[in-house]
């Protein structure tokens, strides 16, 4: 069987070994802040399978470098794969004035070099969705989906695809837009664990596969 790993942040090489072992062949490392940014870049270069983003999380606006945004252009530009994440919301962190225009900031550069957002909600869908109303040729990913079956509804005007890593928010997900993640090193703690996750969910690997294949390639 053939797994992947949706959203993951910086681990050590041999985590992502290991998941490989129990078949996790892909990964979509994201960022958090300029501080990791390198670090996302050897392990992308040091494991096979590493899909990789650059962002700012919505928990780091706060210590941020002012020259963060030229940076974060310098790598999409220099190197076509990368992608822009973990960007968002999260109203119950501070600055949330901040967040939204760091978030703004990420959108406007991944229309700018044509990337995939992978985003991070939490209680700020109206603005979230406000927000992304702008840039409707996107490819979203919403990571440990949290939101309602309205929620999904209004994300059809999107190129979305909605994460997971229980059973909680599974049900209002369309089948053909669903993932599977492990958020390690927090969330599930590895992506070996993913196997055991999807078969816990009940659902089919190739199935996923195919999902994962359509939000990079059928844009
Ligand atoms: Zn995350």
């Amino acid at each position: 069987m053939k797994y992947f790993d949706a959203h993951l942040h910086v681990v050590s090489p041999d985590i992502l070994l290991n998941a490989q072992g129990q078949g996790v062949r892909r990964f979509i490392v994201n960022a958090t802040s300029p501080a990791d940014w390198d670090q996302v870049d050897r392990l992308s270069k040091s494991v096979l399978g590493v899909y990789y983003c650059y962002g700012v999380h919505p928990w780091y606006v706060g210590n941020a470098p002012d020259d963060w945004a030229i940076r974060l252009e310098e790598r999409l530009k220099s190197d076509q794969n990368a992608m822009v994440g973990e960007i968002g919301l999260d109203k119950m962190r501070p600055a949330y004035e901040k967040q939204k225009q760091f978030f703004l900031r990420q959108l406007q550069l991944a229309e700018k070099y044509d990337r995939a957002v992978h985003v991070h909600c939490v209680r700020a869908w109206d603005d979230i969705l406000a927000f992304l109303s702008e840039f409707r040729d996107l490819s979203v990913l919403f990571h440990r989906f949290s939101g309602d079956e309205i929620v999904v509804q209004k994300c059809r005007f999107l190129n979305a695809y909605f994460s997971v890593l229980n059973a909680a928010s599974i049900r209002v997900i369309p089948d053909n837009r669903l993932l599977v993640e492990s958020d390690a090193p927090d969330g599930l703690g590895s992506p070996e664990k993913i196997p055991a996750l999807v078969r816990q969910l009940q659902l089919d690997p190739d199935y996923l596969d195919q999902n994962f294949d359509r939000f990079f390639y059928d844009r």
